[in-house]
């Protein structure tokens, strides 16, 4: 469904990634993990068009979509949750939701996946009113992905969504996400959390220093005396 092939990507001198190739199924939970500044977010800003490759190409259902403009691959059906949430604090909850939509102009079917987000997260029902940037962090991460889903992405892109929050939060999240991919959302996953991402995840990555250094089904990966001493705490 997604494929990424061979991309080369740089912030000015700085060769961020090297030749990265992944590729993610219809109807797959895929994480992507790795230490702090592997690359992660920059392989995922880049499938969403915020970033171009400076060699390499970027498929989307058999389509070259490298280089297109991320308003443009939002619309073609991959929607990205970015790191830190980033909501619009001084906008309300709907307002936010209602953003997540610009792209779309079929009235009812945004009423239709209103309601599916409600029936989600039924704290944002009960706080539509309320200024986005008075959330709870874990509202806050709530609110980003059911921004992004007022898309009706068929390919979520979640970039860290278990930063910063408290453990049984981060428990509510990730059965959110398995809930998400349920229902017909490929998801793919960026997360420091290795444990909870290959937890739910059919396949893994594992980036190093802008490369792919290990690959495979994440019960596997999680087998791995490898990513057991590097990413699982031994
Ligand atoms: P983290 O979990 O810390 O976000 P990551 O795996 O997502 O890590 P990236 O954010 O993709 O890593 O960063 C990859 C590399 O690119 C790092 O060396 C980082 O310093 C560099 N980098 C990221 N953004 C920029 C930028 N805007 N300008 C210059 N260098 C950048």
């Amino acid at each position: 469904m997604l494929k990424v092939d061979n991309i080369d990507v740089y912030y000015g001198a700085i060769h961020a990634l090297k030749g990265i190739s992944l590729e993610v199924n219809q109807g797959e939970i895929v994480t992507l993990i790795g230490a702090n500044g592997a690359g992660k977010s920059t392989t995922l800003k880049t499938i969403s068009g915020l970033l171009k490759p400076k060699s390499g190409a970027i498929y989307f259902e058999g389509q070259n979509i490298t280089g297109k403009k991320a308003p443009d691959i939002v619309k073609m059906g991959i929607s990205q949750v970015p790191e830190g949430r980033r909501v619009f604090a001084n906008l309300t909850v709907l307002e936010n939701l209602e953003l997540g939509a610009y792209l779309r102009n079929d009235k009812q079917g945004i009423q239709e996946d209103m309601e599916k987000v409600f029936v989600r997260f039924p704290r944002l029902k009960e706080r539509l009113k309320q200024l986005a940037g008075t959330l709870s962090g874990g509202e806050q991460q709530m609110l980003a992905m059911g921004r992004a889903l007022m898309s009706r992405p068929r390919v979520l892109l979640l970039d860290e969504p278990s930063m910063g929050l408290a453990p049984i939060l981060v428990q509510e999240i990730f059965n959110i996400i398995k809930d998400i991919n349920a229902t017909g959302t490929t998801i793919l996953l960026v997360e420091q959390n290795a444990h909870m991402a290959l937890s739910i995840a059919h396949k893994a990555y594992v980036l190093e220093t802008g490369k792919i250094v290990l690959s495979g089904p994440a019960q596997e990966l999680a087998q791995s005396e490898e990513v057991k001493k590097a990413y699982l705490g031994g």
